[in-house]
């Protein structure tokens, strides 16, 4: 993966040192870590992050049992598969969260440009794919375009879309069962209009598409929770461009306790960006992250496992 080779270079350069040692001493397990620290730091993961990890690692490393099924390097290799898998979400697979009565309503929160009208779409293609019954939802009322850019996507995708200046979607105007939306104007009622919508025509999932802007504001933010309050999701993604590098961290702390997200989106991932940054999104919120984002493409859209990311990023 792109964004990432350069740190699976330098750690598996940090490895190689260890390859022909019998036995490590204190100062062979130093030198490996600085050089991990090192790659890290240049990645872009956080400095408290980075600092824990490498601690971790260290202790498990001189404290390792000897395990006569592996030499000392893959033992090293084997404690760093296992805290970065850690770092990524405690290491545990986290699936979305479906409401028991449908439909499961989730929300997409992040900066303006992170991907999330993009995501919309790949998340409606995915669980359309999977049986379910999506609807996008354009609550983004802040940008020009915005919501024909969801149309847009929407129509790609398959997709139907709750638009607020017809306040209906897409195929309810096809099929010409349309009302027109009480405010078209009003974010919050949008979001609270599509979801009696939802009900009524038996969608079984609402993707809500949020306004995003360049910084982080309160007005935005109020925006954002005023929405939440308005439909309780069942899930909250926070979308975070994996090139958007150290002010990752920063932006997440903002959003956390802006929104209080459920969940995490990485996108950009196929960018050529260091990525780090976005690795420590996950530790440093405690939340977990559900889905990684690849492209352009509908299709360029992954479910996250920890575990899979840790090896690839050690391959
Ligand atoms: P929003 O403002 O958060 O809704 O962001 P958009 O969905 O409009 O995405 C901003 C730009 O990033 C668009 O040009 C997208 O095509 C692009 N984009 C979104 N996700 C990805 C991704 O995973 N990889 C790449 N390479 N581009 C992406």
């Amino acid at each position: 993966m792109a964004t990432f080779s350069s740190l699976t270079d330098r750690l598996s350069s940090a490895f190689k040192n260890l390859r022909s040692k019998g036995k490590l001493t204190e100062s062979d397990i130093d030198g490996t870590i600085r050089e991990i620290r090192r790659a890290l730091l240049d990645a872009d993961v956080a400095v408290d992050v980075v600092r824990s990890f490498t601690g971790r690692i260290r202790e498990r490393a001189l404290g390792a049992e000897v395990n006569e099924a592996l030499n000392p390097a893959q033992q090293v290799v084997s404690i760093v598969h296992e805290e970065l898998t850690g770092i990524l979400g405690a290491g545990v697979d986290r699936p979305l969260n479906f409401a028991k009565n449908p439909p499961t309503i989730i929300m997409l929160a992040g900066l303006q440009g992170a991907g999330k009208t993009t995501l919309a779409g790949k998340l409606g293609y995915w669980l359309k794919d999977a049986g379910h019954t999506p609807l996008l939802v354009a609550a983004d009322l802040q940008r020009p375009n915005a919501v024909q850019q969801l149309q847009v996507v929407g129509e790609r995708a398959g997709v139907a879309v709750f638009a607020p200046e017809a306040g209906v979607s897409s195929d309810a105007v096809a099929a010409g069962t349309a009302t027109p939306g009480q405010d078209a104007g009003n974010p919050v009622q949008v979001a609270r209009d599509s979801i009696d919508f939802a009900r009524q025509k038996q969608y079984d999932t609402v993707i809500i598409d949020t306004a995003g802007r360049l910084g982080i504001d309160e007005e935005l933010m109020a925006q954002a929770r005023n929405i939440r309050d308005a439909v309780n999701p069942h899930e909250i993604l926070f979308v975070i461009d994996a090139m958007i590098g150290q002010d990752a961290v920063r932006t997440a702390k903002a959003f956390d306790e802006g929104v209080d997200f459920t969940g995490v989106v990485l996108s950009k991932v196929d960018g050529d960006a260091r990525g780090g940054a976005a690795l420590s999104v996950a530790s440093v919120t405690g939340k977990p992250i559900l889905f990684s984002s690849t492209g352009e493409g509908l299709k360029d859209f992954e479910v996250f496992h920890p575990d899979r990311m840790s090896s690839r990023i050690l391959d």
